[in-house]
């Protein structure tokens, strides 16, 4: 299998190039040359979810480097459970954010670093990692990069514009891990790495790669719970879902178009979109513009130029077949409150900020077959947010109390991707 630029002027490459390159040569995003098929039936055998990954995973990884570690990667990033909550016979909730930073990111960032380490033990190599955070992935690739040798990384995220208990979670590490509080927003940092990136000097003396979801890396794996979900939820009901997937670089969404065209049994899949809706707004006129991003309370989705989008467009070919599959809603602060106190009532169940503009969009299309709601983090590391929703406090989860237990330090810069190398 071979991987293809979305600008189409870069060389063909295989998963483990496109992965230790991060970003293709000719600016574009690595997307599989052609997707494989599996069907259902072929992934009943399975019985437990790193087995699943390894299924999904293989026919993308068929002539690789990592072909022959990819069972033992998929053992390895995905030791945590991934389970579906449901409300009712009908609508249920995956829960992604069991793995050791309390978010979906996890699953791409563990999966990412045990490649990476294997790639790079091969060659004795050394890499520095570049990664801009809105809030979750910085903590998800610093946990998963932490201590791995030959390996060094540097997360920047906008100064104040994280919750706190996300700061502690990119702050807490040390050792081979930089944090930096840079005085703008997210997109000011996405821009940082962008324009290192184009700086071929320091990406050679450094050895500079990424861990955002533009990397391969990170996008497949995030395909295999779209398979675990909707293959539940089709035994148990006969019927297939449509996932609502709370958004903001398309990341997880994009994995999850690539497993419905793979075959998982997906019926839809749904954007759910804060304050930041540059998607939406293509859908509605045919013209797409990026958009400088907007502060909400689901800060892990506060993009103004979502960064798959990209990979989206490329997969779809015209604005007419992106709209045939592609739907979106976007949800607002006073209403992301309104829904976690409504859960609340209703379900007895707390869902973060971003999972719940899921919720709300599940209200909102009231489907006749099977929903299933994306839950992107864990609530409490909203507690600030959510607790006054629902009037009681949010218990912390094993794995994060221990994180927010640690020291926590990060370097305060301007917005100039120079100063990440002084
Ligand atoms: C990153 C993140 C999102 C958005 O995911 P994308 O892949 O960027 O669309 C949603 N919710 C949470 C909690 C996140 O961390």
């Amino acid at each position: 299998m071979r991987f293809i630029s979305t600008r189409g002027k870069a060389p063909a490459v295989s998963a483990s190039q496109a992965i230790l390159q991060g970003l293709a040569p000719d600016g574009g995003l690595y997307v599989p040359e052609y997707f494989p098929y599996l069907s259902p039936q072929q992934l009943s055998r399975v019985t437990s979810y790193p087995e699943l990954a390894y299924e999904v995973l293989s026919p993308f990884f068929v002539g690789d480097e990592l072909e022959s570690s990819l069972a033992e990667i998929c053992v390895e990033a995905f030791d945590f459970p991934v389970p579906l909550h449901w409300h009712d016979d009908k609508d249920s909730v995956l829960e992604l954010y069991w793995g050791p930073t309390a978010a979906f990111k996890d699953f791409g960032a563990r999966f990412l670093a045990a490649s990476m380490q294997r790639l790079l033990a091969n060659r004795e190599r050394k890499l520095t990692i570049l990664v801009a955070t809105s809030g979750d992935t910085g903590g998800a690739v610093a946990a998963a990069f932490h201590k791995r040798p030959g390996i060094d990384v540097k997360v920047l995220f906008p100064k104040g514009k994280v919750s706190k208990r996300q700061e502690k979670q990119l702050t807490c590490w040390s050792d081979n891990v930089q944090a930096y509080a840079v005085d703008g927003v997210f997109d000011d940092c996405q821009n940082m790495v962008k324009q290192a990136f184009m700086d071929t000097a320091l990406v050679k003396e450094y050895g500079l790669s990424s861990a955002n979801s533009i990397n391969l890396g990170r996008l497949l794996p995030q395909m295999v719970y779209a398979f675990h979900a909707s293959m539940e939820v089709l035994t148990r009901t006969g019927k297939e879902p449509t996932m609502i997937i709370p958004s903001g670089n398309v990341g997880n969404s994009c994995g999850s178009y690539w497993a419905k065209i793979v075959g998982a049994p997906i019926k839809n899949i749904v954007l759910s979109l804060n304050g930041n809706r540059p998607i939406l707004d293509y859908l509605k006129t045919g013209i797409y513009e990026k958009r400088p991003s907007i502060a909400t309370l689901a800060n892990a989705m506060d993009v103004g130029n979502p960064s798959n989008m990209e990979r989206l467009t490329h997969l779809f070919g015209d604005f007419t077949s992106f709209a045939m599959e592609v739907s979106a809603h976007s949800v607002d602060d006073s209403t992301i409150r309104k829904t976690i106190g409504d859960v609340w009532e209703k379900h007895h169940y707390i869902v973060c900020p971003h999972t719940a503009t899921g919720e709300y969009v599940r209200t909102v299309l009231e489907l006749e077959e099977p929903t299933v709601v994306y839950a992107t983090a864990h609530p409490a590391k909203f507690n600030t947010i959510v607790e006054p929703e629902i009037s009681t406090e949010v218990p912390v989860p094993p794995q994060l109390a221990q994180l927010l237990d640690k020291d926590s330090s990060s370097k305060q810069i301007k917005a100039d991707y120079r100063q990440l190398f002084t």
